[in-house]
């Protein structure tokens, strides 16, 4: 869990001040041009504006600024009413370090400790030289000065996150709970059953102690999250990430409720995940954690009642990892317990790919009913792991011309078309797909706000926001990955007339084949990849048309639509399961 700290109005007022001295307020000026060092100037001023002793304002700067440095994320609180947690942008925060470096006299600011006079230029040229390409021009330096003297001044008070949580804000449970929340007006849905629904059935914490290759110990957090089982066990990936948080992982297990439901499956929807970062550990470190996970979650997961699967940064091999050491566990070869595993010890033929097939099916559909030709037609994909290797790949397959891909370093963009199966070689060799031969860079914001007809954002949550959804410029977003997008850009999109293909649709192909997997492993009997081809496109194609014709009839989006449809059914499922117990309302639910 994240632990976070709030400044104390103290603290708040020193950043003020900061702010102040670099926006020339003539009442600083004055006191500031009499003294020599900047941060003597800051401290004694602060402690006259508040009344405050200065070996005090030494000290709350001194904890200000070791809170900062250590920090990676500041939020700001805007005044109320508005009561909304804003986040300060990453240039703002590195700012705001260069602002507490530069009056702290420290070495490395050097270059531009000595000019008083010309304040916001010195700063400037600091943030410049500190982070170099990424701190933009002497320009964009103070733009950004501008703006964080703005929303400090406007601000009750800072938050500071000590721990990471980059890739989780906007958190994605409100997101997941603001999308059923909208389902649930539609349906009229029972106000009890609704609150079932917003709240995961079980969740399981676990710490796992890992000896690292140096022999030290350290132990990592585990999670797994039961949302809803009330069409059959639940499912749903594990992932592995420096970042997770559990909110993270709830939010995962809610979409996999709706997804399994949306296209039918009988199944309810779970997610389970490590934090930690598989990129700095060895094969050995990783597979002891695996199995150290697989162990402490033995109890509560199995081919009857919870079925992980792969998911960001966990690998098929890993999978083959916790069936193996469950199987030690219950006595017998237990194939069952995770899916997408390698095709030797139980794994499907075509689960490898079926996400990205059923981004590529779900595309069909869309441009079908949009009328766009898809031959020619150009693709921008975030994320070259999994799912947005093989959809670049099978997407380019049938005709579309991929103009940029990218990872967590960064992208490749050619308007005249990358070779999928090219960048992917060069990315295994060179860890990135940036600088691929004949390409130009283009970041991860920029790709998304490219012209295309198609763009797959496959990497993680939280990518289209407020912030830049009216750049978005494709006609079709087909989401790969897991909620993407917010419902504050979703409703920009809508404005603007993108045809989202969402998530718990887009990318339920992995969870299509991986329920394959299920019912092959029980029958110990295994189909042909034609086999299962036919059927993933199918059950697709099917729940594409049945979210589309729900669209039309309630005139919503596809993600709405795919909601109701998914709420609904899983409500159903618990009305038939529990009758009255849990409602009394059973009109509101209508059989699909
Ligand atoms: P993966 O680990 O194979 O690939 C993730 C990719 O995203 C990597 O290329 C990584 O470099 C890139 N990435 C990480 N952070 C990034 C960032 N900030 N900006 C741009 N790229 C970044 O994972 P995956 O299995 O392909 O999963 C990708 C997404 O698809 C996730 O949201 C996952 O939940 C979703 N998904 C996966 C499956 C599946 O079967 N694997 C099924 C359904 C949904």
């Amino acid at each position: 869990m994240l632990s976070s700290v709030e400044l104390s109005a103290r603290e708040l007022g020193m950043l003020k001040l900061m702010a102040d001295f670099f926006a020339d307020k003539p009442e600083l000026t004055a006191k500031i041009e009499s003294y020599t060092a900047a941060h003597y100037a800051l401290v004694t001023t602060y402690s006259e504006n508040f009344g405050i002793p200065a070996e005090d304002a030494i000290k709350v700067f001194e904890e200000l600024q070791k809170k900062v440095n250590d920090s990676e994320y500041i939020y700001v609180k805007a005044p109320a009413p508005l009561r909304k947690l804003l986040q300060l942008p990453r240039e703002e925060l590195d700012m705001l370090r260069v602002l507490i470096d530069y009056f702290c006299e420290n070495p490395k600011m050097a270059p531009a400790g000595s000019f008083l006079s010309k304040r916001t230029d010195a700063l400037a040229e600091a943030y410049h030289w500190f982070h170099g390409s990424n701190g933009g021009n002497g320009e964009v330096s103070r733009e950004i000065l501008k703006n964080l003297i703005e929303t400090l001044q406007t601000a009750v008070y800072v938050k500071i996150e000590t721990l990471a949580p980059l890739l989780v804000t906007p958190n994605p449970y409100e997101a997941a709970l603001k999308q059923l929340d909208i389902a649930a007006e539609k349906l009229n849905l029972d106000p009890g059953i609704h609150e079932i629904l917003k709240r995961p059935m079980r969740v399981f914490i676990v710490n796992i102690p890992v000896v690292m290759d140096d022999g030290s110990i350290r132990v990592f957090t585990g999670y797994r999250v039961q949302y809803n089982d009330a069409l059959g066990p639940t499912k749903g990936g594990i992932r592995y990430h420096p970042e997770l948080t559990l909110d993270e992982v709830t939010a995962l297990s809610a979409w996999m409720t709706w997804k399994t439901a949306v296209t039918g499956l009988p199944l309810g929807g779970g997610k389970g995940g490590i934090r930690c970062n598989p990129k700095e550990m060895s094969k050995t470190e990783l597979e002891s954690l695996t199995r150290g996970y697989a162990r402490a979650m033995a109890r509560f997961i199995g081919p009857f009642t919870d079925v992980p699967a792969p998911d960001v940064y966990t690998t098929p091999e890993m999978m083959a990892w916790i069936m193996d050491e469950y199987s030690e566990i219950v006595g017998y070869p237990a194939f069952g317990v995770v899916t997408g595993k390698p095709i030797n010890v139980g794994g499907s033929r075509g689960r490898n790919e079926a996400t990205s097939r059923g981004v590529m099916y779900t595309v069909v559909e869309a441009a079908k009913h949009l009328g766009i030709n898809l031959k020619g037609a150009t693709v921008a994909v975030q994320g070259y792991g999994n799912v947005g290797y093989h959809a670049a790949h099978l997407l380019h397959e049938i005709g579309c011309k991929i103009i940029a891909v990218s990872d967590s370093k960064g992208g490749a963009f050619n308007p005249k078309g990358l070779d999928p199966q090219k960048v992917l070689e060069y990315k295994n060799n060179t860890g990135s797909v940036v600088d691929y031969p004949g390409s130009g860079l283009v970041t991860n914001e920029q790709l998304l706000e490219l012209e295309c007809d198609i763009l797959v954002p496959a990497a993680l949550e939280n990518q289209i926001t407020k912030a830049n959804a009216d750049k978005i410029k494709a006609k079709i977003v087909a989401e790969g990955a897991n909620g993407p997008t917010t419902p504050e850009a979703d409703e920009t999109l809508l404005k603007k007339g993108v045809f989202v293909i969402p998530d718990i649709l887009a990318n339920s192909g992995g969870v299509i084949v991986s329920y394959f997997e299920q019912v092959q492993n029980q029958m110990n009997y295994y189909w042909s990849e034609e086999e299962v081809r036919d059927k993933l496109k199918d059950t697709i194609t099917n729940a594409f048309n049945d979210v589309l014709s729900m669209s039309k009839q309630h005139n919503v989006n596809m993600r709405v639509a795919a909601y109701i449809l998914a709420v609904n059914r899983v409500a159903g499922a618990m009305l038939a399961r529990k009758g009255k117990a849990i409602t009394t309302l059973e009109s509101t639910i209508t059989p699909t």
